[in-house]
């Protein structure tokens, strides 16, 4: 266990030796385990076998300009929740924050994963433009465009019409506070296999917008289908 792992479990949750959590690695499923000491030092036992398989990492990228601190750890734990698998921040012409702390974002989505669990940790990127993150889409992933000026219409049948098989990957876009500009628009549209969406009539702020273009997406095309 990390001191931070030690402290959470014995001072926040107050277990003691002898106590059972479950724990993932990411790799090998989930088990079942028994607090133990060692010295001064906390540390677990596995006991048994896995009682959850390893499940297999989605492929869902999530496009988001990052906000400033206590909304952008919301907007990971959210996405994280929702079902993302890579977490790639993009700094547009309008981005207010232009300084990621990726360690932040790596232990809000652990907390995230850990809290609902999954047992697949997503990878969190380095931030990069805007027009760089356009150019690593691989050519098949479908690019959710979530467009604050796109006519309102039926999200439905706008993602229906990305739907096929076997399903493709996905990636979904989410502006920040001050919009897209013109020329990002035009060159996001521009990509083939892009869906310009519109998340109705209102205009949402950029966290609540994730997670309703996650659900829409996860409903239509994603993991929500059995
Ligand atoms: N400042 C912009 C404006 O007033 O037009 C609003 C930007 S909004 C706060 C942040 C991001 O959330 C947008 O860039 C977009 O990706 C997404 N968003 C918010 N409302 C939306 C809507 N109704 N349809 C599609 N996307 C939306």
């Amino acid at each position: 266990l990390t001191s931070v792992q030690s402290h959470y479990l014995e001072d926040v949750l107050r277990l003691k030796p002898g106590d059972t959590v479950l724990v993932f690695d990411g790799e090998r499923g989930e088990w079942l385990a028994e607090l133990g000491r060692e010295g001064r030092r906390t540390k677990i036992l596995i006991v048994g076998t896995p009682i959850r398989p390893q499940t297999g990492p989605g492929d869902l990228d999530y496009l988001f300009a990052p906000l400033k601190r206590m909304r952008l750890d919301y907007v990971v734990q959210k996405a994280v929740e929702m079902g993302v698998s890579r977490l790639r921040p993009v700094i547009t012409r309008h981005t207010s924050t232009e300084r990621v702390n990726t360690g932040r974002l790596r232990a809000n989505a652990i907390e995230a994963a850990e809290q609902c669990g999954i047992l697949t940790i997503p990878e969190v990127a380095e931030p990069i433009s805007l027009e760089q993150a356009l150019a690593d889409l691989e050519p098949n992933r479908v690019l959710v465009f979530c467009d604050e000026d796109a006519p309102c219409g039926d999200p439905l049948a706008a993602l229906g019409s990305a739907k096929r098989e076997p399903r493709p990957p996905l990636a979904v876009l989410i502006g920040p506070e001050g919009g897209f500009s013109e020329e990002e628009r035009g060159r996001i549209v521009a990509r083939d296999g892009v869906v310009r969406l519109s998340l109705g009539p209102r205009i949402l702020r950029a966290d609540t917008a994730g997670v309703a273009a996650l659900a829409l997406v996860q409903t239509v095309l994603g993991d929500w289908i059995a």
